[in-house]
């Protein structure tokens, strides 16, 4: 899952981008109005971080902008913790929710978390697949309740077909949400890493849709 985090203080950047990083998602970052603005509007993303007080243009500007544009990815917004206003400006620009600064990450992970499910609608972070179980808490994958070490870039794919289970998911929108907007995109490369997926779970849970791309879906044996 790829995420985007508009962010104004540099620490608190880096420190989204490397806790999000680390839980196993995409990050791509701005640090300002515009810019946030922009990448929101040129980028698929699954799921964005705003800060409301922003230089260029203020979070709230951005979202209505977005939302105005038809643009329907999950929002958290961050806000002053004494700032009830910003809260209720925020939602009515079309954020999905919010977290009070200074805030602990770990509470930041979690509603990402939910905010992904929700738009996959899933109700836990568990995504089941006949055996298969990928643990978006924890970023781990089992199998039968065996472990399946995968790397970060098998994980993320492995993850992005989870929460669009059952859809087919083309070679093109893997590598968009799999790879942050630096890196130089093949999309034959998605193949390759879903072969390699397909090895190391043992499982006939990823098909291949001809000309089409991929799709995850329950085993044909399951009950
Ligand atoms: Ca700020």
């Amino acid at each position: 899952m790829r995420l985007l985090v508009v962010e104004d203080d540099p620490d608190l950047n880096r420190q989204l981008k490397t806790s999000l990083s680390d839980a196993g998602y995409v990050v791509d970052v701005a640090s300002d109005g515009e810019e946030g603005h922009f990448l929101g509007d040129t980028e698929p993303y699954d799921a964005v971080i705003l800060d409301l007080g922003l230089p260029q243009l203020d979070g709230v500007t951005v979202l209505e902008r977005w939302r105005r544009d038809g643009k329907m990815m999950p929002v958290l917004i961050l806000t002053a913790r004494d700032r009830w206003s910003d809260k209720v400006a925020g939602f009515d620009a079309g954020a999905d929710d919010y977290v009070p600064k200074p805030f602990h990450m770990e509470e930041v992970l979690a509603r990402i978390r939910a905010l992904l499910r929700r738009a996959a609608g899933q109700a836990t972070s568990e995504f089941e697949c006949g055996p298969l179980i990928v643990d978006t808490r924890s970023a781990r994958v089992t199998v039968d309740g065996n472990a399946v070490k995968l790397t970060s870039l098998e994980y993320r794919l492995l993850a992005y077909l989870a929460h669009h289970k059952g859809r087919v998911v083309s070679r093109t929108e893997l590598v968009e949400h799999l790879y942050d907007q630096d890196f130089d995109r093949d999309s034959n490369t998605v193949e390759v890493f879903v072969g390699r997926i397909r090895k190391k779970l043992g499982l006939n849970v990823i098909e291949t849709v001809r000309g089409l791309g991929y799709c995850l879906d329950d085993p044909p044996d399951a009950t």
